[in-house]
């Protein structure tokens, strides 16, 4: 059988992505990466999970062995409700607003899927997640980017290309943005309260809706906490997405979407047709967790140690390339990631062969860009490196750029 010549179109869109290509010899022990942005596992309550999870398989095995529903464990959304109205001081929510997804992957699979035909449009932000790009692109749909500026998307662009829409009558069919307001990934800027409202005018006035992905917020190392945009306008305009991922660990695969209680209905029965539920074993692991420890405080080490992490990698780059012209980074407040744009005519996705050599890895700009043009950025991420590697590798990726310099000379000057 040729499965090739029974490929929907779908099928035949998916191609394996850019960055399992670069990253594929970053596992070499020599290797110094800053490519992948997953948690550094240390941090996980390893220990704690596995006494609850003995617990529960013990105590509630017709529970959490068996089917549940579509919407998630009632004990973990109350839970969830509980850390929003503690972090953020958002309230008003029922157990309704809240649905729980495999991973926030998946809340963004739903949305596409719910939202988005061949001929909409989604608004989304240049350089973009990657996740979102992924789960997006399955719709085949049209997109507006717009440029990340050093406080949030450049919301003048953006209202520039809505009244083109306008005009060319297409506006409606515009149906969502989708925005990270802190600790962007793979930016790493936070998004400011000038910006976030400025953003949800916008949507007001064109009348689409706002998906405000928020995975890092709580993994904030300075400055000061901002309202997310979901509690500027509300469960009518904004759907939050959250994940225990970055703040617990990835491999429960518990996301949550937040929002307006027929929605949270009808992406209930998109997930219904997608997976019946999530596993009853990780939500009630994830409650059972959320009830006898707290959280932010569990968080406490897990902030210091990235941001010690990231102030060694800052230092290493002022080191590094602090007189090298044109080449700047931005300096994030939280999260996981720096992103570092070298001068004009650098690209960085040919310039990874070069750091392949020099055992370096980063993320290529390019792999972030919705149409997928080349970039003179890249993503380094400070997360997993033991301290003295960041060192080492910045070295290195100053070299790499030096080396790539060298060759393309008389091209860039
Ligand atoms: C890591 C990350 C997520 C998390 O995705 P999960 O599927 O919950 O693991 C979501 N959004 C962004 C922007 C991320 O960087």
């Amino acid at each position: 059988m040729n499965y090739g010549e029974k490929y929907s179109k779908l099928g035949n869109a998916l191609e394996p992505s850019l960055i399992g290509q670069i990253l594929k010899y970053a596992s070499d022990p020599d290797a110094i990466s800053f490519g992948g942005g997953v948690p550094d596992a240390s941090t996980f309550p390893a220990k704690e999970l596995a006494d609850i999870s003995r617990e529960l398989i013990l105590n509630e095995s017709g529970y959490v062995l068996q089917y549940s529903s579509t919407e998630g464990d009632l004990g973990l959304r109350k839970e969830i409700l509980n850390l929003l109205y503690r972090f953020y001081g958002i309230k008003g929510l029922t157990e309704e607003n809240v649905l729980i997804t495999i991973g926030s992957q998946q809340a963004l699979d739903l949305i596409a899927k719910v939202f988005l035909d061949e001929r909409s449009y989604y608004i989304i932000d240049d350089p973009a997640y990657l996740g979102a790009l992924s789960a997006f692109n399955t719709r085949f749909s049209e997109f507006v980017a717009v440029p990340l500026l050093g406080d949030g998307i450049n919301t003048d662009l953006l209202e520039e290309k809505l009244k083109i829409l306008e005009k060319n009558g297409e506006i409606r069919k515009v149906k969502f943005i989708y925005v990270i307001s802190n600790f962007h990934n793979p930016a790493g800027i936070t998004f400011s309260p000038d910006r976030r409202e400025k953003i949800l005018e916008i949507a007001e006035r064109y009348n689409f809706f706002i998906v405000e992905d928020d995975p890092y917020g709580a993994l904030r190392f300075e400055g000061k906490k901002v309202d997310p945009i979901f509690k500027l306008g509300g469960q009518k305009r904004v759907v939050l997405l959250n994940t225990f991922s970055k703040v617990l660990c990835p491999g429960l695969r518990i996301g949550v979407v937040i929002g307006d209680k027929d929605l949270i209905k009808k992406l209930a029965l998109a997930k219904e047709a997608a997976v019946l539920c999530s596993p009853a074993l990780n939500q009630r692991l994830a409650a059972e967790y959320l009830k006898r420890y707290d959280l932010l405080e569990h968080l406490k080490p897990v902030i210091n140690l990235y941001k010690r992490k990231k102030d060694i990698m800052l230092e290493a780059l002022k080191k590094e390339f602090s007189n090298v012209e044109g080449v700047k980074w931005t300096k994030p407040e939280g999260g996981l990631f720096i992103w570092m744009t070298l001068p004009n005519g650098f690209d960085t996705m040919e310039m990874a062969e070069i750091a392949k050599k020099k055992k370096v890895f980063y993320v290529p700009g390019q792999a972030f860009r919705p149409s997928g043009e080349r970039s003179n950025s890249l993503r380094l991420s400070f997360c997993l490196p033991p301290e003295e590697k960041i060192v080492k590798g910045v070295k290195r990726l100053k070299e790499v750029v030096e080396i790539y310099f060298n060759q393309k000379s008389n091209v860039l000057i």
